[in-house]
């Protein structure tokens, strides 16, 4: 069973495919992409113990040219120290926003310590070039416009990116919350065939309209068995059946893999009980099929998307004050992101604020 599945794979996974993998990572996220010019993405790495790294090492991936980290949540960013460390990326993109734990700040100093990696924040628009047929787009968040004051406004903020080859679309949402969603619907991003649903399938996301534009056929959700949230919702899980999308649940299904070659999308799931399952070096692209690599740029990440002067002033501002006042405040928080901009005042650590003779803002209390 497992020679027949190692075989199938062999066979699915010709140059040219596009694959994802969405890795089973229990109560968390986790998503590869692996493109035809041996480009590795990793959205999210999940939380600590995930045994991401080690997924990744059994996957034969030996470098990261991009991580993206949908939003500093500990489900998605837990172990996103253990992999920088071990796989340092070219380029690390997240919200811009911060959050309070050690778990963030930490992985933010290894980061910062790391002089090979472009940190970058996300906008929309920016468009990754994976290939010549491949290209990650950011949809959100929109830095000129960010959720303030929502349920979950860090949720809300997720990184928010579609990935296209030839034909095929793949939306990948983070923990995307209603209002996310509402944005996406009148920004008009149109139908896309695969959804990897918001928020583990949490009954904040997913709603009926979203659904209605996308024509999801494949939804992933990345959910821990047994999770206390008891996510994904009936509520979603419902809708989605009505959508009739086909829905893969790491919990249930194990890793889920799909394999797009521009016109279709294959997907192929595999338990961990699957003994060695996880083992396979799923679709590396046999050595004969290898396009040449060109050390230039065409096929490569494109090496500077465009960047607003806001988003600029966002990525070096992990602490902000405003120029009239004592204090300073987390980048996240929504008195920072009330600072007009020719008050702003950036600090690379609170540590650096306070010794700029400023206190602790009482909103955030960074
Ligand atoms: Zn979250
Ligand atoms: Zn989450």
């Amino acid at each position: 069973m497992l020679a027949l599945a190692v075989l199938l794979l062999a066979t699915l996974a010709r140059a040219g495919d596009v694959v994802v993998d969405v890795l089973d990572v229990g109560q968390g996220d986790a998503i590869l992409i692996r493109t035809p010019a041996h480009k590795n993405i990793l959205i999210d790495a999940g939380d600590k113990g995930s045994g991401v790294v080690e997924e990744l090492t059994r996957l034969g991936v030996d470098h990261l040219d991009l991580v993206v980290s949908s939003h500093p949540h500990a489900d998605h960013i837990g172990a996103m120290e253990s992999v920088i460390r071990a796989l340092p990326p070219k380029r690390y993109l997240d919200t811009g926003l911060a959050h309070t734990t050690q778990t963030y700040r930490s992985l933010m100093a290894t980061i910062e310590a790391n002089a090979t990696i472009i940190y970058q924040t996300a906008q929309t628009g920016q468009v990754f070039n994976l290939d010549d047929r491949a290209r990650l787009e950011v949809l959100l968040p929109d830095s000129a416009r960010r959720f303030r004051d929502t349920r979950s406004d860090l949720n809300s903020n997720s990184v928010v990116l579609k990935l296209v080859h030839g034909e095929t679309c793949m939306l990948f949402t983070g923990d995307a919350e209603e209002p996310t969603e509402r944005a996406l619907i009148d920004a008009k991003i149109g139908t896309c065939a695969v959804l990897k649903v918001a928020h583990h399938g949490s009954g904040h996301s997913t709603i009926q309209p979203f659904l209605d534009m996308l024509r999801p056929t494949i939804a992933l959700v990345s959910v821990g068995l047994g999770n206390r949230y008891h996510h994904p919702g009936h509520g979603t899980l419902a809708r989605l059946e009505q959508a009739k999308a086909t829905v893969y649940r790491t919990d249930r299904d194990g890793r889920v893999t799909l394999t797009s070659n521009g016109k279709s999308i294959r997907v192929t799931t595999f338990k961990r009980e699957d003994p060695g399952g996880a083992l396979l070096p799923v679709a590396k692209v046999p050595k004969s099929d290898t396009p040449p690599l060109v050390p230039t740029l065409p096929k490569s990440i494109d090496p500077e998307p465009e960047l607003t002067p806001d988003v600029l002033e966002h990525e070096a501002c992990p602490f902000a004050a405003s120029r009239k006042s004592e204090v300073f405040h987390e980048a996240g928080c929504g008195n920072a992101q009330k600072i007009n901009a020719e008050n702003l005042v950036c600090y690379a650590s609170k540590e650096a604020a306070e010794k700029a003779g400023r206190r602790s803002a009482g909103c955030c209390k960074p």
